[in-house]
């Protein structure tokens, strides 16, 4: 049973706007879930000149934040963030620890699980907490057919991802006060084995995929990152935004929010362009309301295209680029 000093901790991904939401996202079901354990919502910080995001975690909720900031946690290293996580953990000893089921959080949660010897339900869908002060973790099973429901009784902390979108961020409160427990960076921290050469952003979306007209989703028919990249561009001239199956987002060729389908995103674009997209029942739940769908597929049966009002038997990337050129020509005109 979980004691008055119980502690639920938010990693706090503060890097993107979209994972910055998913923070909040936690801090909020973390707010919930601590009414009935009578534990304290904590996040945890670490980078250089955190200030802002301290500030933006407090006045959506948490009561607590454990900083570490030093210049040589500015980019995320996956060695030192981890070591720092366990370390942390270990000494505080949080009843339950939750993260953002980005492609960071993904790569992140299941090291320092495996370092603390606990337990990690992925992806989660939902979060509870039972009559025995257990947090129920509930994620996609067999394929997301079913949703099932994970408890972790005997290990500690309890640790889940979740994905982004599942909760409502808590509204920004100006007047909110938080500790704060800045924690030195311990001195022998491993050193980073992977050396980041650069990053490369794509454009911002200059509106929300779900406000969006015109969506231009794409799926691995498109052929390549390069490739993927003429939907940007077709996008930019419809006035529209681009949209992304998961094996496209897992391909790193576009970002994670652009992802549509049954738990990530749900779309209503007037207009739906749909290039090299098979339309497993996954990608088209987040699809249902579009209103007209164009899709160009190589497989005339490929389910997307029974789906379509115009279905187009084409290479993707070809129909792309013919797009392109001739909204060009017809804009200059
Ligand atoms: C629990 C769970 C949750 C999931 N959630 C999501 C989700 O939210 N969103 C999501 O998208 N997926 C999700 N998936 C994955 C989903 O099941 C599919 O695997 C995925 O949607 C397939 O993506 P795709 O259509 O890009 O790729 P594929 O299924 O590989 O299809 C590629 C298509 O491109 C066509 N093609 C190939 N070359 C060309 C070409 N040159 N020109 C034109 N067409 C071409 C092929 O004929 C094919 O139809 C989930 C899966 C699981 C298990």
């Amino acid at each position: 049973m979980v004691t008055a000093k119980s502690e639920i901790w938010v990693f706090g991904d503060y890097r993107n706007y979209f994972q910055n939401r998913v923070t909040l996202q936690l801090i909020s079901r973390a707010t919930d879930l601590a009414r009935p354990l009578n534990a304290t919502v904590c996040t945890t910080v670490f980078g250089c000149n955190t200030d802002e995001w301290v500030g933006e975690y407090i006045a959506h909720g948490a009561q607590k934040v454990y900083l570490v900031e030093d210049e040589s946690l500015k980019n995320y290293s996956s060695d030192r963030y981890v070591t720092l996580m366990e370390r942390l953990a270990r000494q505080y000893r949080p009843e339950i620890i939750l993260v953002g089921a980005t492609s960071f959080g993904r790569e992140f949660a299941p090291r320092v699980a495996k370092r603390l010897g606990t337990g990690l339900t992925a992806d989660c869908v939902g979060l509870d907490v039972d009559d025995d002060g257990l947090l129920v973790q509930t994620a996609p099973a067999f394929g997301g057919n079913l949703l099932t429901k994970i408890v972790t009784p005997h290990k500690r902390p309890q640790m889940a991802t979740v994905r982004p979108g599942v909760f409502r961020e808590i509204p920004h409160n100006y007047e909110a006060t938080g500790e704060i427990v800045r924690v030195p960076l311990p001195k022998d921290l491993p050193a980073d084995r992977i050396r980041i050469t650069g990053y490369e952003h794509r454009p911002p979306l200059t509106q929300k995929l779900e406000d969006a007209a015109v969506v231009v989703c794409g799926g691995r028919g498109m052929g390549g990152k390069a490739k993927f990249k003429n939907l940007f561009e077709l996008a930019r001239l419809l006035g529209g935004e681009v949209g992304a199956t998961r094996p496209v987002v897992y391909a790193q060729w576009a970002d994670e929010d652009t992802l549509v389908g049954q738990a990530d995103r749900h779309i209503r674009p007037k207009v739906l362009f749909s290039f090299g997209i098979s339309g497993a029942i996954q990608h088209t739940a987040g699809i249902i309301d579009a209103g007209f769908i164009i899709a160009v597929n190589k497989n005339p049966n490929a389910p997307m295209m029974k789906m379509a009002d115009v279905a187009i038997v084409a290479d993707a990337n070809q129909v792309c680029l013919a797009l392109i050129k001739e909204l060009r020509k017809r804009l200059r005109g």
